[in-house]
């Protein structure tokens, strides 16, 4: 894929935008304004997250309907945990009459105190089952986790899955969002030296909300470096600050990613379109 353009400018690598589906009609409609306000950027594809489980099944599919309308390449996330092969053969199923060509295929986590596993225990058996059933032309992404995932306690043998769930058929990985650029350039040298050669695309999160940000940071294994939060709790409620030193760590992020030859960037949009534009402009070159 060439890299997108606009008024003259362009960025210097491709990138992609993830939602989650939104559970209103109004949302959907807002929705799609962030679509085309992140239009003329040019990304790849949109990517529309699923709740474990199937619980956003339809939400996800009519989404992902949604963005295509609007000619653009949508790809569906499809988590395993809790579901059947017949469930995920379904949705597959239904995924190829749409014309889907590109799914992000998880494992997914059980709502706590809910549901028993199903079928599948790991994303690689998804992975495995996606390419046995939908052939070799399904562009499949997977998931990796430059600061390891939080429920694996040893470093080695989460990039050890890893690099098992990319042999199982993915094309790309997208990682979960950080902010120390060490760590992804250290687990993509790992996965290399255990012959993941797919690329491993950088997943960013803008400080749409700082408080919320460090929330999940917190609840998923995230560091954010102490004088980024330093900074960002001193600044209390000074909502204008937050938001143009966010911006700022969150570009050089980006350029130290491209400087060092990154595939790719997925923005975690949390399906709004300012900061993630903001910054691809501040990217153009
Ligand atoms: P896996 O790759 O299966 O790994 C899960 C854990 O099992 C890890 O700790 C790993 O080390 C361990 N493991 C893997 N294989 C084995 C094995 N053979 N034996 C023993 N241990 C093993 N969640 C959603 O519900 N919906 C979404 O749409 C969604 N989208 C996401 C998009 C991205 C880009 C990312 C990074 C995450 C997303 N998630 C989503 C979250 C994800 O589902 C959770 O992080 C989940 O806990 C792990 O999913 P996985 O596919 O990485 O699992």
């Amino acid at each position: 894929t060439s890299p997108p353009s606009t008024a003259g400018r362009s960025l210097p690598l491709p990138v992609s935008f993830e939602f989650f589906p939104p559970n209103t009609e109004a949302g959907a409609e807002k929705l799609k304004a962030v679509v085309r306000e992140l239009s003329p950027v040019a990304p790849e594809f949109f990517s529309v997250t699923y709740g474990a489980g199937g619980s956003t099944r339809e939400r996800t599919l009519s989404t992902v309907a949604d963005i295509a309308a609007l000619g653009h390449e949508a790809a569906p996330h499809l988590s395993c945990i809790g579901s059947t092969r017949q469930n995920i053969a379904e949705i597959l199923d239904t995924y190829r009459k749409q014309g889907i060509r590109r799914i992000v295929a998880l494992r997914g986590d059980l709502p706590s105190g809910t549901g028993t596993a199903g079928e599948f225990r790991y994303a690689s058996e998804l992975i495995h089952f996606i390419r046995e059933t939908q052939g070799p032309e399904l562009k499949i992404e997977v998931a990796a986790y430059p600061e390891y995932h939080p429920q694996q306690r040893y470093a080695r043998r989460d990039i050890d899955y890893f690099a098992q769930k990319v042999k199982a058929g993915a094309t790309a990985a997208i990682t979960q969002f950080f902010y120390n650029a060490d760590a992804y350039f250290h687990f993509v040298e790992e996965a290399r030296s255990r012959g993941v050669d797919v690329p491993i695309v950088p997943g960013i999160m803008p400080f749409h909300n700082y408080a919320r940000i460090a929330q999940f940071a917190q609840r998923d294994g995230i560091e954010i470096p102490r004088w980024v939060q330093l900074k960002m709790e001193g600044y209390m409620d000074d909502v204008a600050s937050i938001r143009s030193f966010g911006l700022e760590v969150v570009t050089r992020l980006c350029e130290r990613l491209i400087s060092h030859g990154v595939p790719a960037i997925h923005f975690y949009t949390l399906n709004q379109s300012a900061l993630s534009l903001e910054i691809c402009q501040r990217l153009m070159r």
